[in-house]
């Protein structure tokens, strides 16, 4: 087993002890008064994002992370080293991690034990030695505990987000905040890295996770398995998924190899089974239609993660794996559309700050759009057309500003189908040809990195040759119904049109209504 030596099992008994030694110093060598001189600084505690102030950290660039753990499903622990290769963008004489809950039993900087403090959910590591900008650093922590969920309000209820147990293991996702609850981590999009996970579990149960399984080892009644995501990634985009599971490896029409995860029971169950199947089995043709649209699909490899888990109630675009609620089929060909749509916009072109989350939601709604124009269902401009009637002018719908979201309500409906109007309101003005142009531009230009609003407007006007200030104030920023001042071409003549038209504009009305009520659904509960 080629990684076991990485793996430290601790028992649950050894656990406790270490939890004790901690709580009795929770300053390990932490004082780092008088350390500061000269131009050795401390890294920032936070990135610079407006809205998640303390996510992410300043001082250092991270490259890999390499997260060897060993989970219990009867006691809920995970006991972990986690080793963070990075790069130091500044001098430093100590330097922040993200890192919320679990008890740390031992941290090293470069090979030497380092002191930290916890402070919430910073880990504040002070290294003996400083470290001069641009000098490799290697951080090493052993941890064990109960990994933290991060629980929001939905509506009535409570979305369960985060490293959550299950009835047959546990699966990792959530929305900004997850990775922090499972490792020690510079938590925020702009410092994507690539991951290798060693996950050791009872034998018997499976281990999912994003990129390529390398290897799955057997010993003592437990099994390793190593997955390797080689493709840069941004930190609440890694999953471990730990259960029961169905696996089918196959790969696309065009290539593309595929690992889906399913969990048994939701295969066997009428309600389930026959629906999640057939939009699985649609993934490579998603992806093709979605390259049409978007430019070659991003990543090197594709599939599905789906537990029966009744309160896992939400999707997320989890890179090249997206993980599903069982609750979006039958019916969930759209919302695999939607989760794939986001490996280009939000996985591969990442943002710079969780403020423009429109920029994820809106293309990923688009791209939902642009499947059921594949499908014959209805066309972007028919979605278009249907919400602007139907929504009045003082429904609360038309005051929520999308491009400056309330930091409570990331997720509020209107950054999803507003999200997806302004693109709809942008080829309008610029013309298919410049409109596409522009998806496939700031894919190709901004792949691997990030992007805000402002540089994606500034796109839209180089590549359209317009000046579109007065569109995107009016759909981003103003919080009322935008005046639609661009027809779309063909949109003028529907007034005089045949019997056949007349019933094909009904039908795609009806399939606009459908998809209305199926996305009502979705956010009901939680998010996608
Ligand atoms: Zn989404």
């Amino acid at each position: 087993m080629a990684h076991s030596t990485r793996l430290i099992p601790v028992t649950l008994a050894a656990a406790i002890a270490m939890a004790t030694l901690a709580l009795a110093a929770p300053d390990a060598g932490a004082d780092d008064s008088g350390k500061k001189n000269g131009r050795f600084t401390a890294g920032a505690a936070g990135v610079g994002d407006v809205y998640y102030p303390l996510a992410g950290n300043g001082g250092y660039d991270v490259s890999h992370y390499d997260i060897a753990g060993r989970y219990e499903p009867a006691t809920d622990v995970w006991s972990a080293t986690t080793t963070i290769h990075a790069r130091a963008t500044a001098d430093l004489y100590r330097f922040n991690l993200d890192f919320d809950g679990m008890v740390i039993s031992s941290l090293s900087v470069d090979g030497k034990k380092a002191g930290w403090r916890r402070e919430g959910a910073e880990l504040v590591v002070v290294p003996q030695h400083k470290i001069k900008s641009g000098a490799p650093l290697t951080v090493i922590a052993t941890y064990s505990g109960v990994p933290k969920e991060f629980v929001l309000p939905a509506g009535d209820s409570e979305l369960r987000t985060g490293f959550m147990a299950t009835d047959d293991g546990a699966t990792v996702a959530g929305q900004p905040d997850v990775a922090a609850g499972w490792f020690p981590v510079n938590d925020h999009p702009r410092d994507k890295a690539t991951y290798t996970f060693h996950v050791t579990v009872p034998e018997g149960l499976g281990v999912v996770a994003n990129g390529f399984l390398e290897s799955q080892q057997t010993a003592g009644g437990w099994t390793t398995f190593v997955w390797d995501a080689q493709e840069a990634m941004a930190s609440y985009l890694a999953t471990i998924d730990i259960g029961d599971w169905d696996v089918r490896e196959w790969t696309t029409d065009s290539g593309l190899p595929v690992y889906d995860a399913v969990d048994p029971d939701l295969l066997a169950d009428p309600e389930f089974g026959e629906s999640i199947n057939s939009s699985l089995a649609r993934q490579g043709e998603i992806v093709d239609v979605l390259s049409d649209a978007f430019g070659p699909y991003p990543f090197s490899t594709v599939g599905a993660i789906i537990d029966d888990q009744d309160d896992l109630i939400f999707a997320l675009e989890t890179q090249t794996r997206p993980v599903y609620s069982k609750y979006f089929w039958p019916d969930g060909d759209g919302v695999v559309a939607h989760e794939l749509a986001h490996q280009w916009y939000g996985d591969h072109v990442a943002l710079e700050q969780w403020q423009d989350i429109w920029l994820n939601e809106g293309w990923a709604t688009y791209a939902e759009w642009i499947w059921a124009e594949h499908e014959g269902f209805f066309t972007p401009q028919d979605a278009f057309d249907f919400f602007y009637a139907e929504i009045p002018e003082d429904d609360p719908f038309w005051s929520f500003v999308i491009g400056q979201p309330p930091a409570d309500d990331l997720f509020g409906g209107p950054v999803y189908l507003r999200g997806g109007m302004t693109l709809q309101a942008l080829r309008n003005r610029v013309g298919d040809e410049a409109f596409f142009d522009i998806a496939r531009s700031w894919v190709s230009e901004r792949g691997g990195g990030t992007g805000t609003t402002a540089q994606f407007i500034e796109l839209s006007e180089r590549v359209s040759g317009q000046q579109l200030d007065d569109l995107f104030d009016a759909w981003l920023f103003t919080d009322s119904k935008p005046t639609i001042t661009t027809i779309a071409a063909g949109a003028a003549d529907r007034g005089a049109v045949s019997g056949a038209a007349r019933t094909a504009a009904a039908d795609s009305t009806r399939a606009v209504e459908r998809w209305s009520a199926a996305v009502e659904k979705r956010l009901a509960h939680g998010r996608y």
